[in-house]
């Protein structure tokens, strides 16, 4: 029996009897004594496993804490060096853009400002505010005669959709306090991934290489101006001894004398050329317009160059409708586009060629026309053809005499003047070139030398 009952069983019946109407009732009590105790003992055991398993788990659950506490403080320090790192790099890319000679600044696709640094930020005296605004409403852009150039010339052209940078060499950039710096631009698509971004564009201020440049052709130009002299002095002498002048000379003196002379004439030819690109480049040429004949002009030039028709067996043929009597021009400059274009023409095309010219009054002004059945200039080359020194291959080799000025010459005088230029020409087949001159005449021209 469970102590528990013997007790209560003692204190409540001290005889120790029991009737025996009780005896079930007290076994039955009993077996509910030792249940329960069964009971505790199974509830105060699974406490004991409980609260076992709960401190275990508070244990793991503490060191887990304190291994992601560890982790945190790990990665916190990383991040910390890494912030540390980037505003560095960003240091130091400030610092590089910020140092640099030429002017930067990005634009988004519609031309608003994105970024631009320090040496932007006084060469267009700008100011913080203006990214953000449009490039025009902080400078324009203008050639050498003061004629605005549009963005889509000078910085974008195809750029935020190419892949090619392009590259400006001589731009006037003016700024809005009125500042006029010559510049030579560079500007490249900002891409990411395949998406134009806008564009980064270069601003180099040239204003040291022009004074160089200057320098230069001013030295040609002195240069050429010196050796002229001497040059003269042969010729008069060369011609006077040819003419017996000296006394009589042999025939091989003849021959020689003749290669003489003809090699200082084309060095004569070569000073001049030199010295009118030169006093093109120095501006300091003058164009003076008068009512002139122009037929005249031309036939005048073509009697000239007759030596070199007949040389090369060329048939040349003439032209001329409805020409005005006069036309304002600088007689000399009319003469110079004449002659070369024409000697080109001859001088390009194979014995036995054509070549015309034609002179025409239109509505808008004179026309003029040289035409060759001549060696013409290669496609891939054609872009270059006015600029100074550029001979086309094919004219290398069929013709070794010749300057690479006469065109650049020739275009800088039309152009100067008001008039046009342009040609076509198929490689074998023949050019032509076209000048046009308005109505009104060539403009004139202040300055202080003439052309040769
Ligand atoms: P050049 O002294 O070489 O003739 P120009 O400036 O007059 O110099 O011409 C430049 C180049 O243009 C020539 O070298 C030649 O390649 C090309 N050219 C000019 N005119 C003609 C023409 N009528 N036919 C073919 N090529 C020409």
């Amino acid at each position: 029996m469970h102590p528990s009952l013997e007790r209560a069983i003692a204190k409540y019946m001290p005889d120790g009897l029991i009737p025996p109407e009780y005896k079930e009732f007290i076994s039955v009590i009993d077996r509910a004594y030792i249940r329960s105790e069964e009971d505790r003992t199974l509830i105060e055991r699974s406490l004991e496993l409980a609260s076992k398993e709960l401190n275990e788990r508070n244990k793991a659950l503490k060191q887990k804490k304190q291994e992601v506490e560890l982790e945190v403080i790990a990665k916190t320090k990383e991040l910390h060096e890494k912030v540390i790192d980037l505003a560095e790099v960003n240091a130091k890319t400030e610092l590089v853009f910020n140092s640099m000679g030429e002017a930067l600044i990005a634009f988004d696709p519609t031309g608003k400002v994105l970024f631009f640094n320090e040496r932007a930020h006084t060469m267009f005296a700008l100011t913080p505010s203006v990214v953000g605004l449009l490039w025009t409403d902080i400078f324009t852009l203008e050639d050498k005669n003061s004629h605005p150039i549009s963005i889509e010339l000078a910085l974008m052209g195809k750029t935020p959709h190419s892949e090619n940078a392009i590259y400006e060499p001589l731009v006037y950039l003016v700024a809005k306090n009125g500042k006029r710096i010559p510049v030579a631009i560079t500007s490249a698509p900002l891409i990411v991934g395949d998406h134009p971004q806008g564009w980064v564009t270069l601003f180099r201020d040239i204003k040291a290489d022009l004074e160089i440049d200057q320098a230069k052709t001013e030295f040609v130009s002195l240069a050429s101006h010196q050796m002229r002299t001497p040059l003269t002095a042969i010729k008069g002498y060369t011609s006077m001894l040819l003419e017996g002048d000296g006394g009589e000379i042999s025939d091989k003196q003849r021959i020689y004398l003749a290669a003489i002379e003809r090699s200082n004439n084309r060095m004569v030819d070569l000073i001049n050329a030199l010295l009118n690109a030169s006093r093109i480049e120095l501006g300091v040429f003058a164009i003076e317009p008068k009512p002139i004949n122009i037929v005249e002009v031309a036939d005048i030039a073509i009697t000239e160059l007759n030596v070199q028709i007949v040389q090369r067996e060329i048939v040349f043929s003439k032209n001329y409708t409805e020409v005005p009597n006069t036309i304002n021009a600088d007689p000399h400059l009319t003469k110079i586009i004449f002659q070369n274009l024409i000697s080109n023409a001859i001088k390009y095309t194979p014995k036995g060629g054509a070549v015309s010219l034609s002179l025409s009054g239109t509505p808008n002004g004179l026309s003029i026309e040289v035409s060759d059945t001549g060696i013409g200039i290669p496609k891939n080359e054609q872009s270059k053809i006015f600029t100074k020194l550029f001979r086309a291959d094919n004219a290398r080799i069929t013709e070794t005499e010749g300057t690479g000025l006469g065109l650049y010459i020739v275009k800088s005088v039309v152009e100067e003047s008001g008039g046009e230029i342009f040609f076509e020409s198929e490689e074998n087949k023949g050019t032509r070139f076209f000048v046009s001159l308005p109505v009104s005449g060539m403009k004139q021209r202040k300055g202080t030398r003439g052309l040769q």
